[in-house]
């Protein structure tokens, strides 16, 4: 695949910044290149040293638990700085367009929005997949991102496979980015491990929601080490901080929460799914292959402010095309499902 014609030339022939710890690798030494305080932090741990700029550490923990070569991983402050970076590597503003395929995740318009790149949008079909024929027929010779989320938020569904093989066969001049946030609660292979078939594709996770780790701000983009490595160039040097950067790494050693996490999740959630299915009210729990539900009711933005006034926030979206009627409840633990319930009929009553 010719990388040059798709990656903007500003960017493919950028010399990146290079910080003070790239010209000596070890640990042990007088350091005076940095301006660090050599005194330390008025902390009880000591975080006066800039951290790892690639952060191998983690990304040998990540490539053992994900069996890929560590090459193929970029850590991002969150998915949204892959998102966004991924954009500007890609798009010069108005120059270039993306494909979006609403209802799914907000940050991709926002990130165009901001970078100031056409967004064309193709809107799922009544049953949330791609719309593949009008996908590839909107395609432009300026498109250079084709973003499909699956398991999609908010719907919850996981897209068709098949589609998503023909929009990587038929999509050569640009990147297919494949945003699999919630790809731990799937029983959906990843895409990960064919991107080397699929030199054009773009896989994304995140730390934020199966692992536990939101607050912590790690998002992984997986793709072709070319691309890692020009990610690599544009992104601030020091993108992920040394105290994420240990807490994450401590995190990933505690390979047993995730699939405590996944079964207890995945429990809670059948239940609720069945409560919610017993509500004359409910006109619709859709198939859901993430930690939330979208759920289609009667009266939905009045249940969602009554929720709310009962302290109970799930997440409306009754004015998003597609979803109308519908909130999206985030699988909580059981006794909280138990009280959404209760409030539930409390103002059905
Ligand atoms: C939550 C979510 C993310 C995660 O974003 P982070 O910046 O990594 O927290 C990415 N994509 C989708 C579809 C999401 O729902």
């Amino acid at each position: 695949m010719n990388y040059q014609s798709i990656i903007l030339p500003h960017i493919w022939n950028l010399k990146p910044y290079s910080s003070a710890r790239d010209e000596f690798k070890g640990k042990e030494g007088i350091f005076l290149d940095a301006n660090e305080n050599p005194l330390g932090s008025p902390l009880p741990v000591n975080w006066n040293r800039y951290p790892d700029p690639m952060q191998w550490d983690i990304k040998h923990e990540l490539a053992d638990i994900k069996h890929i070569p560590v090459e193929q991983i970029f850590i991002g402050n969150g998915s949204d700085e892959a998102i966004d970076l991924i954009m500007r590597m890609t798009c010069a503003g108005q120059e270039n367009s993306i494909i979006l395929c609403p209802p799914t995740y907000g940050m991709y318009e926002v990130s165009a929005s901001i970078n100031h790149v056409k967004i064309i949008s193709v809107p799922l079909t009544k049953e949330y997949q791609l719309n593949v024929s009008q996908i590839l027929s909107s395609v432009r010779a300026d498109t250079r991102i084709i973003f499909i989320c699956s398991p999609n938020n908010p719907t919850g569904n996981k897209i068709n496979r098949t589609d998503i093989y023909k929009i990587i066969d038929s999509f050569q001049q640009g990147f297919v980015l494949i945003d699999e946030a919630y790809i731990d609660f799937s029983d959906e292979p990843s895409f990960i491990h064919e991107l080397d078939k699929y030199p054009n594709v773009i896989v994304m996770q995140t730390l934020s929601k199966a692992y536990g780790l939101a607050s912590l701000r790690l998002g992984m983009a997986f793709a072709n080490p070319q691309i890692i490595q020009i990610l690599n160039k544009i992104k601030p040097p020091y993108n992920i901080s040394g105290a994420t950067q240990a807490l994450v790494l401590e995190a990933l050693k505690n390979r047993e929460f995730l699939f405590n996490s996944l079964q207890q999740i995945n429990h809670a959630k059948n239940t609720l799914i069945s409560k919610l299915e017993a509500m004359p009210q409910v006109v619709k729990v859709y198939p859901s292959q993430a930690n939330f539900i979208l759920v289609k009711l009667e009266r939905a933005q009045e249940l969602f402010n009554y929720l709310i006034s009962q302290k109970v926030i799930t997440r409306s979206r009754t004015n998003v095309a597609l979803c109308e009627d519908s909130i999206r409840i985030t699988v909580g633990l059981p006794e909280e499902n138990q009280i959404l319930i209760q409030k539930m009929q409390e103002f059905y009553s």
